[in-house]
């Protein structure tokens, strides 16, 4: 610990977001460039280097975290790149995209706002591109046995990069034009600028990794010869098939699911359209689902110039501090959480009939039934208050003007349709997953299943987990021995609990 007083001397302060009426003229991610590096120091000093580091067992990675706060703190950046990277192979995705439970668990979270970690990991990520801390990795030496993975999200890439690191030869399947998964096509850009991507895109083909692009597993390839062709193979195709919202008028033009939505706003920003055949500009807005997705399609519409954003969140609103009894430290609680799409749904101008709240939220609404203009267009959706138990509280119904509705309600698994899961011989659990033993092994021998497919809907940290944990796993079913690969989690981990 470099400063001993530190928590006590300086208060938490986080990389400034840029003002609201100037981000939400552009694409770019919505903090101010430049602007962490100078604070990082001193909120890295803020970490008490605990005895028991509980940020360190809240990250599914295991990140060393009191190890970079203190290199930071001494602006040895280069042994701080090593030790983030030691258990991370995105840092810059993470940095940027997770919610940190890492935060909620810090020790100083009991009486003090926690220490900056996401910040201090992204500082520290973005400066050893910068300097040339994290030149590619290729093996010294082929092992000669080959991997397909398939699916090139956070879990795909990971796990390519290990095996690829480790001396296999791994091909990554991926049916998107691009690599990348929901990190590609999901998440919009203000969050994570796709150069980010690229760069460590670029790293992992230097490395050796090889990418078929435009190759859905199942349909273009046959999954039993491609079976045959490697010694290995991961499924990480993600859980992209969305819940419905079964109501009347469901329908009607304008709604959409928002993973039609959002990829199409990406594709504008990656030069492969002019504007999106799906745009909110002029509409009412409002999006059905209260969580991150949500919140994604509330940022890239008020971009898109909507003339009122409302987003709809079954749950009560949650409280502003964490309910000790019900979610303790250092679990990962449910409080008021405001996002950069918040703050600016929030400074639009009102649809008047909307009593929404300052960041255009409105809480414990159920959706009854959507409502058509008369030529078979949404113009407005019918909601009603419901209790903690979900139950409609009557007389609370209202109606609420909106032309353009997106539904970010969840993933409920991966896709089983395209031949890929017959074609492997997987079978499912019965909660739509993938089903896969304690070594991330399918029933088929050869087979393993890693992230959101086998998880369920998850987080970008817990994929990077997955893909780090299941290349350990097939690494020493090739290698017929103990694999020498960190595996940060076991299949069946979840979340820290009270
Ligand atoms: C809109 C949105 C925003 C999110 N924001 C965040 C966030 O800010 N922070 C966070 O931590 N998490 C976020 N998440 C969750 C996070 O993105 C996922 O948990 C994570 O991407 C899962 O990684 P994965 O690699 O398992 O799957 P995915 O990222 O879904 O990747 C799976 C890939 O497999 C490909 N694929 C599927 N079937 C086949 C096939 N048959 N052949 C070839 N390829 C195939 C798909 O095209 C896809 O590219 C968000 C999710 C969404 C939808
Ligand atoms: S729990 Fe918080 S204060 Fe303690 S080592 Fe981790 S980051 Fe530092």
């Amino acid at each position: 610990m470099t400063d001993p007083k530190g928590f006590l001397t300086t208060p938490r302060e986080e990389w400034p977001r840029r003002p609201v009426a100037e981000r939400v003229r552009d694409w770019d991610e919505v903090c101010v460039p430049g602007a962490l590096l100078p604070i990082i120091g001193a909120q890295a000093d803020r970490c008490m280097d605990c005895g028991v580091p509980f940020c360190h067992d809240a990250c599914p990675l295991g990140n060393l975290v009191p190890e970079w706060n203190e290199l930071v703190s001494r602006e040895d950046w280069r042994a701080a790149a090593e030790r983030l990277h030691a258990t991370n192979n995105f840092p810059e995705f993470t940095g940027r995209l997770c919610p940190a439970p890492c935060e909620a668990g810090c020790v100083l979270a009991i009486n003090q706002p926690a220490v900056t970690i996401k910040n201090v990991e992204c500082a520290v990520a973005d400066r050893a591109w910068e300097e040339g801390f994290v030149p590619p990795a290729p093996p010294d030496r082929l092992s000669g046995r080959t991997v397909a993975v398939i699916g090139s999200g956070p879990t795909g890439l990971a796990a390519a990069q290990q095996l690829t690191r480790a001396g296999h030869t791994v091909a990554v399947y991926e049916r998107d034009d691009r690599p990348g998964g929901l990190m590609r096509y999901g998440i919009p850009a203000f969050k994570m600028e796709k150069r980010h991507l690229e760069r460590r895109l670029a790293q992992m083909r230097e490395e050796g990794t090889k990418f078929r692009t435009s190759t859905a597993v199942g349909r273009d390839v046959d999954a039993a010869e491609l079976r045959a062709r490697y010694d290995a193979v991961v499924v990480a195709t993600g859980a992209t098939v969305w819940r419905e919202l079964p109501v009347p008028g469901r329908e009607l033009a304008g709604i959409h699911q928002a993973m039609e939505y959002l990829p199409l706003a990406n594709r504008v920003c990656e030069g492969d359209l002019e504007s999106s055949p799906l745009s909110a500009a002029g509409r009412h807005v409002v999006v059905v689902g209260g969580g991150d997705t949500g919140s994604d399609c509330v940022g890239t519409a008020v971009r898109q110039g909507a003339a009122t954003v409302t987003q709809l969140d079954i749950y009560g609103r949650p409280g502003a501090v964490r309910d000790e009894d019900a979610e303790p430290w250092p679990t990962y609680p449910k409080v008021y959480r405001v996002s950069a799409s918040h703050e600016e749904a929030g400074a639009l101008r009102r649809a008047p009939e909307v009593e929404a709240d300052a960041h255009a939220r409105v809480f414990a609404a159920s959706t009854l039934r959507f409502v058509g203009d008369g030529e078979g267009r949404v113009s407005s959706l019918e909601v009603v208050e419901v209790d903690a138990g979900r139950r409609a509280l009557a007389g609370t119904e209202r109606s609420l003007r909106a032309d353009f509705v997106l539904l970010a309600l969840g993933f409920s698994g991966p896709e089983c349709g395209d031949g890929l899961v017959a074609g492997l011989g997987l079978t499912l659990e019965p909660r739509g997953t993938l089903s896969r033993g304690a070594d991330f092994g399918t029933a088929a021998p050869g087979v393993f299943a890693a992230g959101d497919a086998a998880r369920g809907q998850s987080l970008i940290v817990w994929a990077i987990a997955e893909g780090r944990a299941v290349a350990a796993a097939v690494d020493g079913y090739l290698t017929g021995g103990g694999s020498r690969l960190p595996a940060p989690i076991g299949p069946y981990d979840r979340p820290m609990t009270a």
